[in-house]
């Protein structure tokens, strides 16, 4: 089998028949069997990782042993007929395999790090004067979520019930979310334990993030609206969030780093760093109805976010919290200025008041019954092209 040397590679968990599952790296149309690859006896580590269902163990390994490992597989692909590689049961049809969630999530933390989504939803759920609360510019505010519910996307979304309270004069009722939602984000797995007691500075972050993925963190408007005052976000989030199965490793990002906003007022010492830490990753989000065709109804970009990564994991930690191998932590929902890029329904039919028409002419305000959800990300630059696995969720 030839396999194009010029597609990423990325880390993911997957099967194939009656095989259990194991660890993968997807190239194009592809994957490559990882345990298969193991038994030819050419890595100079403990390969029994790669017959693990979860990517925790190889990525505990160290970035030293994680990054070596692609560099090789690279360079063999790199040879003429792929090498070692070229035997064909070393891999898998990638549209035949089964994909697993491929990380064990210990903690999810999200945060709500893009101005645009912020002062969009502060507008809708607060006060239009002033959208920002006071803390926003000064630190990247985030929450704890539930990791529990995170699944692998392809995963079908129950609809969930809960608690809501439509307006003022009404008691509280019990029902299925009338406004559902989704959240485009961007999460990133931690690569290596941190010590409880000891902040990450933002030099030291990268050294702690093992890659990135697309998120969609399912969002129940109706529920989160009544819930949230004053502890924040809890049932109308944590019934379930789809990660990518596939996991873009953090120096693949390196070629499409992009200077981020300008941070006004000027952050704490802890917050400063040096260098671009934005990533230009193309986003694209499509609603498919029950039977019909996907309408395209946000495009937005991963560079907007106000605070990068290193920023998110230097707050986190600052007060001596530890991280640990497989924790996921997620940009929050990504917006843009425009109103095509903005990140959720919420936004995008302006809570629930504005039209969103589908290309069958069918309306959508929130999400119905049958629905699809599709994220895709891309990153392009001088004819190189890296593709994010896509995040892909059906609501029953
Ligand atoms: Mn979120």
């Amino acid at each position: 089998m030839r396999q194009s040397s010029s597609h990423a590679l990325l880390w993911g968990i997957f099967s194939n028949g009656n095989e259990s599952p194991r660890v993968g790296l997807a190239s194009g149309d592809h994957i490559l069997d990882m345990a298969a690859v193991a038994e030819l006896g050419l890595f100079n580590f403990d390969v029994s990782v790669f017959y693990e269902d979860h990517l925790n163990p190889f990525i505990a390994l160290g970035k030293e042993i994680t990054n070596g490992a692609l560099s090789q597989v690279q360079s063999w692909l790199d040879e003429p007929g792929a090498g070692p590689l070229a035997d064909p049961s070393l891999w898998v049809d990638r549209k035949t395999a089964t994909v697993h969630l491929p990380v064990r999530v210990g903690d999810y933390t999200d945060f709500y790090s893009s101005i645009e989504h912020a002062t969009n939803v502060g507008k809708l759920f607060r006060d239009p004067e002033n959208a920002l609360l006071p803390n926003w510019r000064h630190l990247p505010v985030g929450y704890h979520g539930r990791s529990s519910s995170i699944v692998v996307s392809g995963t079908d979304i129950r609809r969930p019930h809960g608690q809501v309270k439509p307006n003022h004069y009404d008691a509280p009722k019990f029902e299925p979310t009338s406004r559902l939602d989704f959240e485009l984000e961007m999460g990133f797995i931690i690569g290596k334990d941190s010590e409880l007691g000891k902040p990450i500075s933002t030099a030291e972050a990268p050294d702690y993030i093992f890659g990135l993925a697309l998120f969609n963190d399912w969002s129940a408007r109706d529920i989160q609206k009544w819930e949230y005052v004053p502890l924040g976000p809890f049932l109308g989030k944590n019934f379930a969030s789809t990660l990518s199965a596939w996991i873009v490793p953090y120096e693949t990002l390196e070629p499409f780093r992009v200077p981020g906003p300008k941070q006004d007022p000027e952050v704490l010492d802890y917050l400063q760093y040096e260098g671009n830490h934005n990533y230009d990753v193309h986003l694209e989000v499509t609603l498919t109805p029950a039977g019909g065709e996907p309408t395209v109804i946000s495009r937005s970009n991963y560079k907007y976010m106000y605070w990068n990564m290193l920023q998110q994991l230097a707050h986190h930690t600052v007060n001596g919290c530890n991280v640990r191998v497989g924790d996921l932590l997620a940009s929050g929902t990504i917006s843009g200025k425009d109103a095509m890029s903005y990140g959720s329904l919420l936004e995008l039919s302006d809570g629930g008041r504005k039209d969103i028409v589908l290309k069958d002419g069918t309306i959508r305000r929130w999400i119905e019954d049958g629905d699809t959800v599709t994220f895709r990300g891309w990153m392009e630059r001088g004819g190189l092209r890296v593709e994010f696995g896509e995040v892909v969720g059906r609501i029953v």
